[in-house]
């Protein structure tokens, strides 16, 4: 089953040499979420790997968005948001991470989560890891705790799973 969402994401997923920059092969999941069928076989597998383990889900701006929310509707559990930065309104918890060029910075609503619960983070993409260790910074700062993470594909070479441990991080794919 597993195997078979793998194989229909590899063949969805459009791989976009030198984009946004030189040296980058871009993993542009538009055509993914074109597929509603895929996007549901997505959050059915995050949802299988997790299941009983977390109370919400922490979507990451903005492809993160969309995985997450169909997780959210599959799984009933509610949708908590990181955002960049200034988006959000009201008392925000703040984690910045570093980029390749310069730094970044994700918030979240201090009320968004209850101390002690458990979030699976979910974005599209696992690269250096730096996105993901700033989430779960949001998610430690509301007293929550980490059930795990979850993309649709990971870049393969950059240490990123590796940076989570020992947090349980589940790929659909490694990137091609
Ligand atoms: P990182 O923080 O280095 O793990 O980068 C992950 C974040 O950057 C995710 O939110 C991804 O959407 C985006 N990202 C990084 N590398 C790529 C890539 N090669 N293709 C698509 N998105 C990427």
């Amino acid at each position: 089953h597993t195997v078979d969402v793998a194989d229909a994401l590899r063949e969805a997923i459009r791989v976009v040499p030198d984009f946004p920059q030189p040296g980058v092969r871009f993993q542009d999941l538009a055509p993914v979420f074109a597929r509603p069928d895929l996007v549901r076989r997505l959050a059915e597998a995050f949802d299988e790997t997790f299941h009983g383990t977390y109370e919400r889900i922490m979507a990451v701006e903005a492809r993160g968005f969309v995985l997450g929310t169909a997780l959210s509707a599959l799984a009933d559990r509610p949708l908590v948001l990181a955002r960049k930065k200034g988006k959000l309104p009201g008392p925000v918890h703040r984690a910045e991470y570093v980029l390749e060029y310069g730094t970044a910075t994700l918030e979240m609503q201090r009320d968004a989560v209850r101390p002690g619960d458990r979030l699976l983070v979910v974005d599209d993409v696992l690269a250096t890891g730096g996105t993901l260790a700033a989430a779960a910074e949001l998610v430690a700062a509301g007293g929550a705790h980490v059930a795990g993470f979850a993309v649709a594909s990971t870049i393969a070479g950059l240490g990123g799973t590796e940076s989570l441990a020992p947090a349980k991080v589940y790929s659909v794919l490694p990137a091609g």
